[in-house]
Formats: structure tokens, sequence, C-alpha cells
């Protein structure tokens, strides 16, 4: 069971329409305060502080996209 990093509550998973992959994502997000608790999200929350997708570097080329 995963667990709100923000308030420690439970979390459920709902099929989130991605735009970007063009499919149904399972995102979890917490029942207690409506975060989103995905870590898709929370790797894109990590390229917006370092810059963007496209500077990826070896230790995130595992997980980018392109
Ligand atoms: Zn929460």
């Amino acid at each position: 069971m995963h667990i709100c990093q923000r308030c420690n509550g439970l979390t459920r998973v709902e099929q989130i329409w991605d735009s970007v992959m063009a499919i149904y994502t399972p995102t979890r997000i917490c029942i207690n305060c409506g975060d989103v608790v995905d870590r898709v999200i929370l790797q894109n929350r990590a390229a917006q502080r370092t810059g963007g997708v496209s500077n990826c570097t070896a230790v995130a080329r595992a997980s980018c996209r392109s």
C-alpha cells in the first residue's frame, strides 16, 4: 500500500489519460488530500527543476522517452 508523502493518507489508483503517451496511465491519488502520488509526475517535476527532459543525463536515460 502506498502512502501519500504529503499527509500520510491512503492512496487509490485511477486511470488517467496521458495526452503525451496517448494511453491511460494508472495514477495514484491521495484519498485524503487529493495530491497526485505518481512516479511519472514526480519524474516530470524533477525534469522541470533540471531544465527539461531534453537534458537527459546518463542516470536518467533509463526513464527518458527519447
Ligand atoms: Zn495526501
